[in-house]
């Protein structure tokens, strides 16, 4: 069987982890088999229709570098087709599911329903009151065809739902879940066609899938549920159903399932804040699915490799943006250098720090400064606030231990001569620095840290921070020299 996988996102603006991480397991599994990972887009939810936000998801998965081969893809800012079993937006197929929906009807798998949302929701209330979980009653189950007619003829607006056999066990086997069975009793004649002559999503996920010759269904558990719809719909329309796969859900720290209201829950959200999509990728690949080894750093390739729907838990992980902050701040020391300087540019133009108009001019300040502050930040948002030092004329200097040094005697003994040596300096660059000091450390007899940290203290306000020589190179000769000065003698 060859392997056809897909994510099927709805438009909602936004991609959350949890599906970003669908995305990738999909991808991840079909990379695995050789297979196919499509993408395709189910927008059956008219009401829900925001503008923009198809482009705004498909730009969030191609920032995340998950490419997929068949499906929506934007190109040039616009969106078309890719692949043979198009199309692939669940909008364009109306004609495909009322086919199909004909079909259903003619085998009495499905019926009409006349019942108005007055009628509904009074039977819901009723249900509610009775066992807790609201069903349709079955009122339009057994119309006769006289009857149906008429009403039809007559113009009157309708459903079409599902005709679910009478207590009975639908079964089927999940990947990660295992057997899982349902009687009928516990669900309902669900609607598939809206009176707007919409699908609904179980209707068109089925439809779909099937045309689309995808294997294997790889999704969030929240769908495991209406999975035996589904199940009976293949059955009803003689078509042989996927294998399901059910991912547990990504967990906040209560063990709830995460949304917005804990936070940061969207790729572009971390996008946003300068975390760098090989350690999103990272870090989520890791929420469900453990590897064999103890490793936890895994580029994509390495992904590629190790994945399998075997170590993926029924379990959900726990999001941990600790954990999600360690896994970016590696990739951060990794990055290539100029790469990094270029996504970090727009952090310190909103924080005011560089103006857009000089973007150019700095770009090489920049790359120093970036390559100087790296390793002591989790995301690139993070930047601004480090940089300032770089751009105060004054300095702060902690209480404590950079408070003793600022007051020593010996920052007074190396003020004079670190102002001679550094003003007579002609090329300002680390090497340089680094040897004209050289001589200070031998003349007055101040060497390793009680050289270093008085030097820090006196240029930035602290004991520790990162590579001095860079610091200073990056501080620049004036901005050195003016702090000098400023030293208590
Ligand atoms: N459109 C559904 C969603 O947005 C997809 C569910 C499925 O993969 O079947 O979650």
């Amino acid at each position: 069987m060859s392997v056809r996988v897909r994510f099927a996102p709805s438009p909602t603006g936004f991609v959350h982890v949890g599906g970003l991480r669908t995305a990738l397991y999909n991808y991840l599994f079909a990379k695995a088999n050789e297979g196919t990972y499509l993408l395709r887009i189910e927008d059956t939810d008219q009401e829900r229709y925001v503008e923009g936000a198809l482009e705004n998801m498909l730009d969030s998965l191609s920032w995340a570098g998950i490419p997929h081969d068949e499906g929506v893809v934007l190109t040039n800012g616009k969106v078309t087709d890719k692949g043979n079993k198009g199309p692939y937006i669940q909008s364009q197929r109306l004609h495909i599911y009322r086919e199909h929906l004909q079909n259903l009807l003619d085998s009495g798998h499905a019926y009409p329903c006349f019942c108005s949302k007055e009628r509904l929701e009074k039977v819901r209330e009723q249900e509610r009151k009775k066992k807790g979980t609201p069903r349709y009653d079955g009122h339009c189950r057994n119309f006769s065809q006289k009857e149906i007619s008429e009403r039809l003829d007559s113009g009157e607006t309708y459903v079409v739902r599902l005709k679910l056999p009478e207590k009975t066990d639908i079964k089927f086997h999940d990947l990660i879940r295992g057997d899982v069975s349902m009687n009928t009793e516990d669900m309902d004649d669900q609607v598939l066609m809206k009176s707007d002559g919409y699908p609904t999503y179980h209707f068109a996920v089925v439809v779909d899938d099937h045309l689309m010759e995808i294997s294997h269904v790889i999704r969030g558990e929240e769908w495991l549920s209406s999975t035996p719809k589904h199940v009976f719909l293949y059955q009803a329309l003689g078509w042989e159903a996927p294998i399901h796969v059910h991912l547990p859900n990504i967990l906040n720290h209560d063990r709830k399932k995460l949304s917005k209201r804990h936070g940061d829950v969207a790729a572009e959200d971390f996008r946003r804040k300068g975390y760098l999509p090989e350690a999103l990728i990272n870090y989520i690949a890791l929420l469900g699915w453990s590897p064999k080894e103890n490793q936890e750093l895994f580029t994509l390739e390495e992904l590629e490799q190790n994945f399998s729907l075997e170590r993926v838990s029924k379990s959900g992980g726990v999001f941990d943006v600790k954990k999600l902050n360690w896994i970016n701040s590696h990739y951060l020391r990794e990055a290539d250098i100029d790469k990094l300087a270029e996504l970090a540019i727009p952090h310190l133009v909103e924080a005011g720090l560089i103006d857009e108009s000089n973007v150019e001019k700095e770009k090489d300040w920049v790359k120093n400064l970036t390559a100087v502050l790296r390793e002591s930040i989790d995301h690139l948002s993070e930047l601004p606030a480090k940089a300032s030092v770089f751009f105060r004329d004054e300095i702060q200097v902690e209480a404590g231990e950079a408070q003793e040094w600022f007051e020593s005697d010996e920052l007074r003994t190396l003020k004079q001569p670190l102002i001679e040596a550094l003003s007579e300096l002609e090329e300002w660059h680390e090497s340089t620095i680094k040897k004209a000091l050289k001589p200070i450390q031998k003349d007055t007899g101040l060497k390793g840290p009680k050289f270093f940290k008085p030097l820090r203290v006196a240029l930035t306000g602290n004991v520790h921070g990162p590579d001095l020589m860079l610091v200073i190179q990056v501080l620049g000769k004036e901005r050195v020299l003016k702090r000098l000065e400023k030293l208590p003698s």
